[in-house]
């Protein structure tokens, strides 16, 4: 095995993706030597097969609804149906713009990017096409790819993951999702907006659950008047190929028959066959074990993003890059609070949090110790303008900080960094209501549930 250029350089990552970026980009702007190997495409899952083609076919099916629903706004509009070539256009126009930014990106800050396969061959060394690079460090970022449950198997045409669903060239007339987490829900908001009939399948007893039930239930009835139907608290027990789909089952008996089964049942870390194990690291069900500086028991030896058990989130993957990247560079690092990190599930309406839910909050400090507020958004103008209905809950320690901010609404999701900003600085409801938020916005019923959980409530009732 060649060693590249005879450099030994100060970390070599394996995997591209938000967490693997984030490191390379923050090491190499702190004057590391770094070397970047991907499989595929810079940008990883996030920017190829998730987080923005996600977005986009979500932002096409919003205009959609809204072509239809013009109308109640006065406006003449007539739907006449999706074009799915053109929504593949638009979408894949975004990825290729942020693609093209992100490789700019990464050879204006000089790291050494290498295209291959690479696997752990020591724990200061990844060979890659023939070659051998070693690392003071190694930061292992290889992410996660779809799961499936036992028994069942992604065919890529009529049983199909994430990553089909986002390349189907047609609209499906029905679909069964299987699964009401994030994945599942944004998947079933967008094709209903373009036309499909969706179901939606979910052992837990309600969607997005690990949300406050509050929020699961809003959703939930949200979803019952978009015609989106779901069955709760039952498990899948098979599918079988009809003449034109599937036919799927639960373990309650029930069937349901569609064009398509979409398999969103979670993701799983890429660890195996990678030399990670034969280095010493120690996994658990196959994620990489780490501190909390995100250091496995190898000393030399890090890992981020999708790959650790932590929030399966780009955002958390670019901070666990960014943390290690300065941990090695040698400044002072502070470990993540997960629980401060914004969580936004992009369907219609939106729903998104910070911080703890209402049942958590009860399990840490008592029940007695926990006050809750809901302000409806029908008491916000600029909710009412756009007609959507919603919540935000805030969920108080008594006499303490706010510990957790829910959201439910359409565009709600961008509100979620000034409820990070009240969560991560510990706000008191009175130090927030202090604050003046703009008027019409929805971020002023941000405000406005703090001034009413601050014993001042202004347009809602004591
Ligand atoms: C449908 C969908 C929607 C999502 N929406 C959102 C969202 O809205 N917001 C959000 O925050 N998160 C979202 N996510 C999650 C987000 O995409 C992930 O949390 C994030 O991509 C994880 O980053 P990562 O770097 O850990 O892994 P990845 O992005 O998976 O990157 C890992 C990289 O490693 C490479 N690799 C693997 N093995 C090797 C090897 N042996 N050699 C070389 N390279 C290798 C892979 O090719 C890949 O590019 C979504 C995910 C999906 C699937």
């Amino acid at each position: 095995m060649a060693n590249d250029a005879s450099t030994v350089f100060d970390l070599v990552i394996l995997g591209g993706g938000s967490g693997g970026y984030a490191a390379a980009l923050r090491a190499a702007q702190l004057g590391l030597d770094v070397a970047l190997i991907e499989k595929d495409k810079l940008g990883g899952t996030c920017l190829h097969r998730g987080c923005i083609p996600t977005k986009a076919l979500l932002h096409a099916g919003e205009i959609a609804d809204q072509t239809r629903e013009g109308a109640q706004f006065g406006v003449k509009a007539t739907f006449e149906g999706i074009d799915i070539a053109g929504v593949h256009k638009y979408k894949d126009e975004v990825i290729s713009g942020l693609y093209k930014g992100l490789q700019g990106l990464v050879s204006s800050r000089k790291v050494t990017y290498v295209t291959g396969e690479g696997r752990l061959s020591s724990p200061t060394t990844v060979d890659v096409n023939g070659q051998r690079y070693t690392g003071r460090h190694v930061l292992l970022a290889t992410g996660s790819v779809p799961k499936s449950l036992p028994g069942l198997t992604i065919d890529g045409d009529r049983v199909i993951s994430s990553d089909h669903a986002l390349v189907l060239d047609r609209v499906p007339k029905s679909a069964v999702v299987l699964g009401g987490g994030v994945i599942g829900v944004e998947f079933a908001s967008a094709w209903k907006s373009f036309g499909t009939d969706v179901t939606i399948v979910e052992a837990l007893p309600h969607l997005v659950p690990v949300e406050d039930e509050n929020s699961s239930k809003l959703l939930e009835r949200a979803f019952r008047k978009r015609g989106i139907n779901f069955s709760l608290g039952s498990r899948f027990s098979g599918v079988e190929y009809t003449a034109d789909g599937v036919k799927v089952s639960l373990e309650n008996g029930k069937t349901f028959e569609a064009e398509l089964l979409l398999v969103a049942v979670g993701r799983g870390p890429v660890s195996q066959g990678l030399g990670y194990e034969e280095a010493g690291v120690a996994t658990d069900r196959g994620y990489v074990l780490v501190d909390e500086y995100l250091q496995t028991n190898v000393p030399t030896i890090s890992a981020v993003g999708d790959l650790i058990p932590t929030l399966q989130l780009a955002h958390v993957g670019f901070a666990e890059g960014i943390l290690v990247a300065e941990r090695l560079a040698g400044l002072k690092v502070v470990p993540i609070d997960y629980d401060g990190v914004p969580r936004v599930t992009y369907c219609h309406p939106e729903v998104a949090s910070v911080g703890i839910s209402e049942a958590k909050a009860k399990e840490l400090y008592g029940a007695d110790k926990v006050v809750t507020l809901k302000y409806n958004l029908a008491g916000n103008g600029k909710s009412r303008i756009l007609k959507t209905a919603g919540e935000i809950k805030l969920v108080q320690v008594r006499d303490g900080a706010v510990v957790g901010v829910h959201l439910v609404g359409d565009r709600m999701g961008e509100q979620v960094g000034e409820a990070q900003l009240i969560y991560n600085w510990e706000a008191l409801p009175a130090e927030v209501a202090q604050l003046i938020h703009a008027h019409p916005t929805q971020n002023e019923a941000l405000g406005e549930a703090h001034l009413a959980l601050a014993g001042k409530p202004l347009h809602s009732h004591d």
